[in-house]
């Protein structure tokens, strides 16, 4: 049985006050949930201590968006891996299609962040998920096993415990367009198949595959029901309590 994972990332948003009193309600609205599902939250990285002191006393855990693949050194702006779990920090989001497309992130470069992630004993959340054109070009299948190939290159099966796969279309991202719950169901399957011939079928069976793209409480109950999704990636609706908590309370 896989444990489902809600996460929420909340990408460039918030503010200290409202990061702050975001995963206090998190915290206190997901309290019945946590027995039954994890919850992660991913706040911009000036406001994980804060956000961390916050969520304290909940089952609450908060992750990073990022981080750099070199040891700490002469990389002005970075924030290496190690400094994340020095301060606590479980997990991180990689490959996000938004650094993939905006800041021009490629799979050799999403794979040295997730072995040294990896390394530092963090829990990665690694994103693959195909563009409008490719999906149109019926290369889905290309796409997710070209990503997972590059972003998972040289990561051991016994460190593969601390992946979890998050599917994104990058097409249902921010638009409001979410994946049919078969459209999902379906890329999860191909998605699990690659982890059986790269891996083993234990841990293929024992992957955590979330949905990402658009997830809100009106479609959440739908997606989560699917047999190959294990919780959901959700931007926007992670942005308040409001949101995130019905789609917690699905996954539960
Ligand atoms: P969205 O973002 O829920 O706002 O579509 C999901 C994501 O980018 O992780």
């Amino acid at each position: 049985m896989r444990r489902y994972l809600i996460a929420g990332n909340w990408k460039m948003n918030t503010n200290r006050d409202t990061a702050v009193s975001l995963a206090k309600s998190i915290a206190d609205g997901s309290q019945a949930a946590t027995g039954s599902v994890d919850v992660l939250v991913c706040p911009p990285f000036p406001y994980l201590i804060p956000v961390q002191d916050a969520a304290s006393e909940s089952q609450v855990t908060v992750g990073a968006q990022n981080c750099y693949f070199e040891e700490p050194g002469a990389f002005t702006g970075e924030v290496a891996a190690e400094m994340l779990a020095d301060l606590g920090i479980q997990s991180v989001i990689l490959g996000h299609s938004e650094r993939r497309h905006v800041l021009g992130e490629t799979d050799a470069i999403i794979n040295r962040k997730v072995l040294k992630s990896l390394e530092k004993g963090l829990q990665v959340v690694l994103c693959v998920g195909e563009l409008l054109e490719e999906r149109e070009a019926e290369k889905t299948n290309d796409v997710l096993d070209e990503q997972m190939a590059g972003g998972l290159a040289s990561v051991s099966a016994e460190q593969m415990a601390n992946v979890v796969i998050a599917y994104e279309p990058v097409w249902a991202i921010g638009t409001g367009k979410t994946a049919s719950p078969e459209q999902a169901d379906s890329a999860h399957a191909h998605l699990r198949k690659w982890l059986e011939s790269h891996y083993t079928s234990e841990i293929a069976n024992g992957m955590r595959i979330l949905y990402g793209g658009s997830v809100k409480p009106a479609n959440a109950v739908e997606l989560l029901s699917q047999e190959n999704v294990d919780g959901a990636l959700v931007g926007g609706a992670s942005l308040t309590a409001e949101n995130f908590v019905p789609i917690i309370e699905a996954g539960a």
